[in-house]
């Protein structure tokens, strides 16, 4: 993938509306999510040794709010259980499916985790004071997300060699990568890649060379002009 997401939470707080209705037996707890989310776009840049620059692209940004009954609020009790069901209410957002939310693409604390701390930490003070059961919650969390799209050039360009590039060396070739100078049979490496000028080296040899260069190791066919960042497409 040559787009890779850094989403971090700007802000995070919530508020517990209290819920009056009590005789009414329609109304039960609910959590009311509001979020904001602002999408900055940055490239790795060929020769630009791996650090994310920020393109012109303007900042996009949105609020997206969603709405949901808890019919049983005793899941605050329940840390785990609270952050699956914010979890879960977060990925079903209309605009934030878009948004790649794993794990791994958070800077920290993924923001259902955050927020079902909070929300559990509450709970569990209500609880104490004796004042959980019987009572209705209204929760309102705001949210405010700040996410980076980050293009990698030199991903995208050696997917690119790979796409368009006739590919004539095969993983069992006896063939040596141009860079590491090991044959490609011994398959200590990642898979062999033509690029245009037909020189062959392991994906991952050139894709450490592009953070560097913009020209084949070897020949110097220079290879710059090749791939942009889709947004930057967009704009043109
Ligand atoms: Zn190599
Ligand atoms: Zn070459």
């Amino acid at each position: 993938m040559a787009v890779e997401a850094r989403i971090s939470i700007a802000d995070l707080s919530y508020k517990m509306v209290p819920e009056h209705k009590a005789g009414d037996l329609t109304t039960c707890s609910s959590v009311h999510i509001r979020c904001k989310v602002t999408v900055k776009y940055a490239s790795r840049r060929l020769r630009g040794n791996g650090k994310p620059v920020r393109d012109r692209q303007p900042d996009k940004s949105w609020t997206t709010d969603e709405s949901r009954p808890v019919p049983d609020h005793s899941i605050f009790l329940r840390y785990e259980d609270t952050r699956r069901a914010l979890q879960e209410m977060l990925a079903s957002m209309p605009r934030l499916r878009d948004l790649d939310l794993s794990p791994d693409n958070w800077e920290a604390e993924p923001a259902a985790e955050r927020a079902a701390g909070t929300l559990h930490r509450f709970a569990r003070g209500e609880n104490e004071q004796g004042r959980w059961t019987g009572a209705r919650y209204r929760f309102e969390v705001h949210l405010s997300l700040e996410v980076t799209l980050v293009f990698s050039e030199p991903r995208a360009l050696v997917g690119a060699c790979v796409e368009g590039t006739m590919q004539t060396v095969a993983p069992g070739s006896d063939e040596a990568c141009g860079i590491c100078l090991e044959e490609f049979s011994k398959g200590r490496g990642s898979d062999p890649v033509n690029l245009p000028c037909e020189h062959a080296f392991h994906a991952h040899c050139v894709l450490a060379c592009f953070y560097k260069g913009n020209t084949c190791p070897v020949c110097r066919h220079d290879l710059s002009g090749l791939v942009a960042a889709p947004w930057t497409k967009l704009a043109a």
